[in-house]
């Protein structure tokens, strides 16, 4: 079923929850792939009814970023969705989330701020106040739908460290369940602005994962030192590839390190054909 408003959705939770039906919820901005999938699928399997919420949420883009060219597929992801046994698409407009003529600023609008130590890191030492938004919406879906559990990929890793994070801080009462990396068999792992990337950009995008790969099987062949593990990268790197980030750093905390242990994980931002790609690996455990 698809929904639209906030009233409509509502009606439904509640008959979900006078029955004691628990309730997953699947935050995703639309594009659907097999990455998103999995986290349905993993909703289904723990859950008796699931809601997909798909809404490119305006507050978490920059000024310069892909707002307004994000890919938005809605007709598709329905069906995808209903090929999955998903219960509710719930996609609203920005009106319906944010109030109509709602200014959507943090001089006017109640916004999520998750502490300095962890955004002013990685991703979000470039993507000012992205997080803020991610947190604001996310906060404000948990409190619309009203999950039992929600599902979020490692593929963001940073934003699932910071939603876990709130959801600590704030005593929200949901559990976050976490889902592995999807990838092609390529490596090249799924992401919405894939579909940005011509096949050339697509053969040169294999580098992020390559990277990673490789710093892995060099931890566990015994190099630990953070920089001689992040120089590995540079013979990967051609000038097709405009590296923003490459860090090595605890994967539930994210502070950094000198030396690399097992519970650490590298994590890559990097632009081919002006895409901003990101991708990140454990360590240790397989993902
Ligand atoms: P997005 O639509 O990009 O905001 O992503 C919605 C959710 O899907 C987030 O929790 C992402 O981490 C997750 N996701 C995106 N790509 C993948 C992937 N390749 N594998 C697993 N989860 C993913």
């Amino acid at each position: 079923m698809l929904i639209h408003t906030i009233q409509e959705l509502r009606t439904e939770i509640n008959k979900w929850k006078k029955d004691g039906l628990t309730i997953g919820l699947v935050p995703t901005m639309g594009a659907l792939h097999n990455g998103h999938l999995s986290l349905i699928k993993k909703a289904k399997s723990t859950c008796d009814k699931v809601v997909v919420s798909d809404f490119v949420n305006p507050i978490q883009f920059g000024p310069s970023e892909d707002f307004d060219k994000y890919p938005r597929t809605l007709e598709e992801d329905v069906k995808l969705c209903d090929g999955e046994g998903v219960d509710i698409v719930f996609a609203p407009s920005s009106d319906e989330m944010y109030g109509k003529g709602q200014r959507l600023s943090n001089d006017t609008l109640t916004y999520v701020c998750p502490p300095f130590f962890y955004v002013n890191k990685l991703c979000g030492k470039t993507r000012t106040g992205h997080f803020d938004g991610v947190c604001t919406v996310v906060l404000k879906l948990f409190n619309i739908v009203q999950p039992n559990y929600a599902f979020f990929g490692q593929k963001d890793a940073q934003q699932v460290i910071i939603i876990k994070k709130m959801v600590n801080d704030l005593n929200v009462p949901i559990e976050i369940i976490q889902c592995p990396i999807v990838r092609e068999d390529t490596g090249l792992a799924l992401s919405s602005r894939n579909k940005y990337l011509s096949e050339t950009g697509k053969q040169d995008a294999l580098v992020l994962s390559k990277i990673l790969n490789n710093i892995k099987t060099c931890y566990n062949k015994g190099i630990t030192d953070v920089e001689a593990l992040k120089e590995t990268a540079y013979s990967f790197l051609t000038d097709k590839h405009d590296m923003e980030y490459l860090e090595i750093v605890d994967k539930d905390t994210l502070e950094d390190k000198i030396k690399a242990d097992d519970n650490s994980i590298a994590l890559i931002a990097c632009r081919v054909e002006n895409v901003r790609l990101i991708d990140n690996i454990y360590l240790k455990e397989s993902n």
